[in-house]
């Protein structure tokens, strides 16, 4: 597999290069020179999750991993199935969260763990991230008991909700969990300051399980392709499916199903009040305003980074404004609609249901609609129980850690107690 940097096209790596490096100079993002396409869906999409994951991951990467090592890390990867489920005549919802951590993240999180452990060459790294939660969560369970791989999490103490310090951090083995007596800004510094020591980064191996990892893009490619794969093919030819987008990967990674031959007629960007694309796409103006926090704060970004991915794609494929819808949600209008869903007997958080709005207001007669799901509703248990006046259950993952002792360590935010940390725990 060969990739460019979109910013300094004469920079082409490899996929490992990619993988390793995470961006290119000059901050760019990196987009794969060339892309397979499939002439037999059919035949692709009647084969099983994880071997038809594997194909569609083998052709992207081609001769620089053997297709049964592929395979193994695939497996290894989704131990999950994405459904789909009707919530009303032709409208799915495609639950992202049955993983681990109980959102999307997991697909492309636990694929990336598997591709850094694949393309390293000695073998030792240490992951070194800073989270102010969910993040954090979805490095951890990636990443456990990996081989000659430590994972190291900062987080600011007293600063992240109970239940979700309890998911990472009572993990133990290779993931060691650090409360900084500071807050997410001090955690994140630290981290800068690790990555700028180039002796340390050499001598422990310092990588860092980066969001914009291009490995993460290719995995959730392919659930897609397993929506499409639930559904007839009548219903599939006339797909639209709405994406709750924040940094726009889960978008960026439709697009390139499409590209790689998915018959899916077009898509919808539904944000939230954090709506930097929505007004692009209708003004042709990139202004972004400060970030606002709303009830949906996983699409709480007003400078998404995969979009410049989405450009590309676009261009190259030469598609035009119809295969891309918008819209942008207020909290009182998805709350509106999280009430709507459960009414007609489905459980939806919010980011699932500003999707569901926004395609529900853009569909035509005759198309199908998938909207993506991607957390529990048990992960914004909060926001959901204040709408419905319900009180959801923990699902087995949370309710397992609940009761699980921390394992945490604190430290004050002093990055030469941070080295000592980093040198003791190191594979
Ligand atoms: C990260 C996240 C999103 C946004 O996904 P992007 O790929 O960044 O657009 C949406 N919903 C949930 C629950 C998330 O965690």
């Amino acid at each position: 597999m060969k990739l460019y940097n979109i910013k300094e096209n004469d920079e082409q790596v490899s996929f490992g290069q990619a993988v390793r490096q995470g961006l290119g100079r000059n901050q760019g993002l990196f987009f794969p020179s060339s892309l397979p396409k499939f002439d037999d869906i059919d035949q692709l999409l009647a084969e099983d999750f994880v071997p038809r994951s594997a194909k569609i991951l083998s052709a992207l990467i081609g001769d620089e991993l053997p297709e049964e090592k592929v395979l193994e890390m695939v497996d290894n990867a989704f131990q999950f199935a994405a459904p789909i489920k009707e919530v009303k005549a032709g409208v799915y919802a495609l639950e992202l969260f049955h993983g681990p951590t109980l959102a999307f993240k997991d697909f492309g999180g636990r694929f990336m763990a598997q591709s850094l452990a694949a393309v390293s060459d000695d073998g030792k790294i240490t992951i070194l991230t800073a989270t102010s939660g969910d993040t954090g969560a979805a490095v951890a369970h990636a990443f456990y008991g990996m081989e000659n791989i430590n994972v190291v999490i900062l987080y600011p103490k007293g600063k992240i909700s109970p239940l979700q310090e309890k998911l990472f951090c009572t993990l133990g083995k290779n993931i060691h969990t650090v409360a900084i007596n500071s807050d997410f800004d001090a955690c994140q510094a630290l981290v800068k300051q690790a990555f700028d020591d180039e002796a340390l980064r050499k001598e422990i191996g310092l990588n860092s399980a980066n969001s914009i990892n291009i490995s993460r893009l290719m995995a959730q490619i392919c659930y897609y392709f397993e929506a499409a794969s639930q559904m007839t093919k009548q219903q599939r030819e006339n797909l639209v499916i709405s994406v709750p987008s924040g940094n726009f990967g889960n978008l960026t990674a439709g697009l390139l199903a499409k590209a790689l031959g998915l018959p899916i007629k077009r898509f919808i960007a539904a944000t939230n009040a954090n709506d930097t694309v929505p007004r692009y796409l209708e003004t042709g103006q990139w202004d972004p305003k400060p970030t606002v926090a709303t009830t949906s704060n996983a699409m709480d970004v007003s400078q998404p980074n995969n979009w410049p991915r989405i450009e590309e794609l676009c261009q190259i494929k030469e598609w035009g404004l119809d295969t891309l819808g918008k819209g942008a949600v207020t909290d009182e209008q998805s709350a509106e609609s999280v009430r709507e869903l459960y009414n007609a007997g489905y459980l939806c958080e919010p980011h699932g249901a500003i999707a569901y709005r926004v395609l529900e207001q853009q569909l035509q007669p005759g198309e199908t609609g998938l909207f993506l799901c991607t957390a529990h509703p048990a992960k914004f248990k909060d926001v959901v129980d204040d709408v419905l006046g319900t009180d959801i259950e923990l699902p087995g993952p949370l309710a397992k850690h609940a009761v699980m002792e921390l394992l945490s360590e604190e430290l004050d935010n002093d990055f030469e107690a941070l080295k000592q940390v980093l040198r003791r725990v190191q594979p």
